[in-house]
C-alpha cells in the first residue's frame, strides 16, 4: 500500500506559489494519517540530514508569502550515483517513503533517479518560466506575469512622456511564454521569444517606421532572456531608426512577491494531488494542469514530451500590436 511517511522539498530555482504547494503538501498528508518531513535546501537537506518533522502550524501564514520557507538550492553532488544512493540512504534511514519534488525540470531529473534508487517520488512543476512540456501551467507563473505586466506598465509611463523606444527584457531562457502573455498584455510593438527567429529589418524597424506613419510616438518591445543581446539589440534599434531607446533587464524582480490567487489555488490542487498519489501507492509521476483538469504523467515520458509553443497566439499578437 501507499506511504505512511512522506518528506516535502523545494529544489531549483524559486517561484511564488511553492510555499501553497508546501503547505497543501504537509496539511493533505496530515489529514490522510501520514507523517510528513519538511526537507531544507533542496536535494542538499537528504544528504546533509537537514530535515525537520513538520504538523498543522508548521506551514501557517505561508500561503500569502513568495519565495519558499524550506528554502531552495542547486546540489551537485545529489546529482552523481553515489549522491542519489545516499540520499536514498537517508530516506530509509528515516522511515521515508516517498518524496513530493517541487521544482522544474531539472529536479524531475533528480526525483527520476531518486525513484530508481528505490524511494518513490512525485514531482510537482514550481517554475515561473512554464516550461514544463507535460503541463499547461506551472506554479510561479502567473505571478511572474502579473509582476511583469505591472513593470512594463511604469516603464510605458516614463517611454511615452519622453517620445522613447523601450527594450524590455523578460524571464525565459528557453521558453517564450512570459514574452509573449506580458506582450500581448502591455500592447508591446514586437515581441521576440526563443522558438519563432526574428528579422530585425522586417519585424523591427519596418513595423516602427509603418507605425510611426499612423501617429504612433513610443515604443515597447518585449524581448524574452533566451533571445539574448538586449543591450546590442536597444543600440541598433536606435541606430536605425532615430528613436531614442532604452533596455531594462525585469531579472529577479520576476521570482519575488505574493502569489497571486491563482498560483495559490493550482499550487493547493497539485500539492493535494500528489499526497493522494503517494497515499495510494503511486510512484515516479509528474502532476499537470491539462485544461483545469489537475493530471499526472509518469516522469519518464514527461520529461521526453516534446514543448509547445502557441504560434497561433504568436500570430495574433503581431496583429495587435502595430
Ligand atoms: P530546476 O528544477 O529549476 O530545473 P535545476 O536544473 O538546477 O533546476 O535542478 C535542480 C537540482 O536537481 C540540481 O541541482 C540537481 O541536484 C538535481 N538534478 C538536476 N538534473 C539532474 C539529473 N540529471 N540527475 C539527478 N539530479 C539532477
Amino acid at each position: 500500500m501507499g506511504a505512511k511517511t512522506i518528506a516535502v522539498l523545494t529544489s531549483g530555482g524559486d517561484a511564488p506559489g511553492m510555499n501553497a504547494a508546501v503547505r497543501a503538501v504537509v496539511r493533505s498528508a496530515i489529514s490522510f494519517g501520514m507523517s510528513v518531513y519538511g526537507v531544507m535546501r533542496g536535494y542538499n537537506g537528504l544528504l546533509n540530514g537537514d530535515i525537520k518533522e513538520m504538523n498543522m502550524r508548521s506551514v501557517s501564514d505561508i500561503i500569502q508569502h513568495g519565495g519558499t520557507s524550506l528554502f531552495t538550492a542547486r546540489s551537485p553532488e545529489f546529482n552523481t550515483n553515489e549522491g542519489v544512493q545516499k540520499a536514498a540512504d537517508f530516506c530509509r534511514a528515516k522511515g521515508i517513503e516517498g518524496v513530493v519534488v517541487i521544482g522544474g525540470d531539472g529536479s524531475f531529473r533528480g526525483a527520476r533517479d531518486l525513484c530508481g534508487a528505490g524511494i518513490p517520488c512525485i514531482g510537482v512543476p514550481g517554475t515561473i518560466d512554464n516550461d514544463i512540456a507535460c503541463t499547461d501551467y506551472t506554479i510561479g507563473y502567473d505571478t511572474a506575469l502579473n509582476t511583469a505586466m505591472e513593470m512594463i506598465d511604469r516603464i510605458r509611463d516614463t517611454t511615452e512622456s519622453h517620445d522613447r523606444c523601450s527594450v524590455v527584457e523578460v524571464m525565459g531562457r528557453r521558453c517564450g511564454d512570459i514574452a509573449l502573455h506580458t506582450g500581448i498584455a502591455v500592447g508591446a510593438m514586437a515581441t521576440l521569444v526563443p522558438e519563432v527567429p526574428y528579422d530585425f529589418q522586417r519585424d523591427i524597424v519596418d513595423r516602427m517606421k509603418a507605425a510611426q506613419q499612423t501617429g504612433k510616438r513610443h515604443y515597447i518591445i518585449v524581448v524574452a532572456e533566451g533571445v539574448g543581446h538586449t543591450q546590442e539589440l536597444t543600440e541598433r534599434i536606435q541606430a536605425a531608426t532615430g528613436i531614442e531607446s532604452r533596455a531594462t533587464v525585469l531579472g529577479h524582480v520576476q521570482r519575488g512577491g505574493s502569489p497571486t490567487l491563482r498560483d495559490r489555488v493550482v499550487a493547493s490542487r497539485m500539492g493535494y494531488h500528489a499526497v493522494e498519489l503517494l497515499y495510494n501507492g503511486a510512484s515516479n509521476r509528474v502532476v499537470a494542469l491539462k485544461g483545469e483538469q489537475v493530471v499526472d504523467f509518469d516522469i519518464t515520458e514527461a520529461l521526453n514530451m516534446p514543448r509547445i509553443f502557441d504560434e497561433n497566439l504568436y500570430r495574433v499578437s503581431a496583429r495587435l500590436s502595430i
